[in-house]
């Protein structure tokens, strides 16, 4: 069994960060990802970051994720095993992973859990219909593999991803259709919504799909528009010659492997799903279980990185790691995530994490 002081679970910023923040302070570090390459989100990220230029804002999200492999590849206390799809946290303490088909144990002394998220589905007649895709995958397909899905796409969601999976179609010379959001008004920013309208792509509010149609494969949908209470109106109906329907309705945080270590959850809408109850430090209710990026509510890039570092740092220091500087560390990372959150952006995800402290309150 291999024994370790701090495992990380995935490679994307949330769990580099820990890494190279924890390493840092002198830390022996496993990194565990299931993909074959690091970076998570990032490597299909072809669109400039907003925000801070302290979390890289400017660059493109793969130069981020470049960026961050480097930081860790630089400490020589950072072990990565790629292709290695963690599987169960245990009571013992005991961690099981699958890499090359075999199955392996790991007794780390701390484990930062940075799994990310998945994305959400949403139900229609249909919906199993080859060519409906969550907007990632559109993205991994066209962005990592070089493959446009096909020849005229509806996006159903006009939040930031839905925007920018649509405008990165129009680069990749697919047709959008349409972009459809049920609510009555646009999520995403406004910068990005505009640069679509004027590309010429409808962007139709208070619309949604009532079914994907098609042989083999999609060959349409139906739309309609919604009234003030959600409900279809008579009358309204479209009918939309596509090829693919790609759904940006959210994500989900990826929070299996918290619900299986038995730490404490609660179903927080704000914070996009269910989410650990956790301390200022990131330390779930379970001891010496960590969580960072968006498995601990989905937010974005850059509080995943700050949270990523707020993670590693303060397991470290639990460690022993880093005792003069640690707690200055961690009193940058927090003022870091404040500043992050003090948009109108932010609003949201600190309404989450008031409503999770109040329901950690009952549960301690
Ligand atoms: C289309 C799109 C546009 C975006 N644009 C922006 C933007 O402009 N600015 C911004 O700040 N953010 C943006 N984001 C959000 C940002 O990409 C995410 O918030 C960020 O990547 C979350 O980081 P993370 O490390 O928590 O998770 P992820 O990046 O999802 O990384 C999690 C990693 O964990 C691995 N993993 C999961 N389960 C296991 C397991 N059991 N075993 C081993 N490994 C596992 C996954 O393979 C993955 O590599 C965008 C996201 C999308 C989808």
């Amino acid at each position: 069994m291999k024994e370790v002081e701090i495992l990380i679970i995935g490679g994307g910023p949330a769990g580099l960060s820990a890494a190279a923040a924890a390493a840092g302070l002198g830390a022996n570090i496993l990194l565990l990802e299931r993909d074959d390459r690091l970076g998570g989100q990032l490597v299909k990220q072809t669109h400039k970051f907003f925000g801070s230029k302290k979390q890289y804002a400017g660059e493109r999200g793969y130069q981020i994720g470049d960026l961050l492999i480097g930081q860790c590849s630089a400490q020589p206390k950072v072990e990565v095993w790629p292709e290695t799809t963690v599987l169960g946290i245990y009571e013992d303490g005991v961690v099981t992973a699958e890499k090359d088909g075999q199955h392996l144990k790991i007794k780390p002394q701390k484990i930062i859990v940075a799994t990310g998220a998945s994305e959400k589905m949403i139900a229609f007649p249909n919906n199993d219909l080859p060519g409906i895709y969550g907007a990632g995958a559109v993205q991994t397909l066209m962005n990592v593999h070089g493959i446009v899905p096909g020849r005229r796409v509806l996006m159903v969601g006009a939040g930031n991803i839905g925007l920018i999976v649509s405008y990165q179609l129009l680069q990749a010379g697919v047709e959008v259709a349409a972009i459809i959001e049920a609510a009555p008004t646009i999520g995403g920013y406004l910068v990005h919504a505009s640069k679509i309208r004027r590309a010429g792509v409808p962007i139709l509010t208070s619309h949604t799909i009532q079914e994907a149609y098609g042989q083999e494969s999609v060959e349409g949908a139906r739309i309609c528009r919604l009234d003030e209470n959600w409900q279809a109106v008579a009358g309204s109906e479209q009918d939309l010659k596509v090829d693919v329907i790609c759904l940006a309705v959210g994500l989900s945080p990826l929070t299996e492997l918290c619900f299986q270590a038995d730490c404490a959850m609660n179903y927080i809408p704000e914070l996009s799903g269910h989410v650990p109850l956790r301390n200022d430090y990131l330390e779930t209710t379970r001891a010496g279980l960590y969580v960072a990026g968006d498995v601990s509510g989905v937010e974005e890039a850059s509080s995943a990185m700050v949270e990523g570092r707020l993670a590693g740092v303060s397991a470290a220091y639990s460690l022993g790691y880093g005792q003069d500087v640690a707690p200055r560390l961690q009193a940058e990372a927090l003022a870091e995530l404040s500043e992050l959150r003090s948009g109108p952006a932010g609003q949201k995800t600190l309404q989450g994490l008031k409503k999770l402290m109040a329901k950690g309150e009952a549960v301690c």
